[in-house]
Order: structure tokens, then sequence, then C-alpha cells
């Protein structure tokens, strides 16, 4: 029983991380959940990737440079054009 347990936290937490990160990256959750399970280190890139096109709740594509930057940010970090939330919803 406590076998499990810390196997399901061993390998199922990174992989239920991973599979979040994937998520709000564009990216295949259930491939990257379990190659984070299997290897951590996945998790790192993960975190570092930022997508190429925008992804609604997590990143913006900015209009201006096209680079993408966290959604909550209310100006494109690299050239510092600011979010215009012209579309509905
Ligand atoms: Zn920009």
């Amino acid at each position: 029983m406590n076998e499990m347990i810390f196997l399901l936290l061993l390998f199922g937490l990174p992989a239920a991380l991973g599979f979040k990160l994937a998520l709000s990256r564009g990216k295949n959750p259930l491939l990257w959940g379990m190659l984070s399970g299997v290897f951590p280190f996945f998790l790192v890139v993960l975190h570092f990737h930022r997508p190429d096109n925008e992804i609604p709740g997590h990143f913006r594509k900015c209009t201006h440079c096209g680079r993408t930057f966290r959604w909550k940010d209310t100006a494109c970090k690299y050239c510092g054009t600011e979010v215009s939330d012209s579309k509905p919803g």
C-alpha cells in the first residue's frame, strides 16, 4: 500500500505537472505527461519552452514583434507593445 503511494508520488506528480504544463503550451499533454513522469527533466524543458502561437488563457502573441509572452502580462516584454483586447470573450 505504502509503495503504491510512493510510486504514485514519484511518477504521478511530475506526470501531472507535465500534463498541465504541456496543455498551457499547446503541446500534447499525454505525451509530455508520460515523458515527465519517467524523466522529470522534461518539466524543465517544458517550463522554459515558449509556444510559437497564441494559447488563450496562457500565452499571447505580440501583434508587433510576433513573440509570445505570458497571458497575464499587459504589454509585450520584448518590444513593449500594449495588449489590445479587441477580441470578444
Ligand atoms: Zn512585441
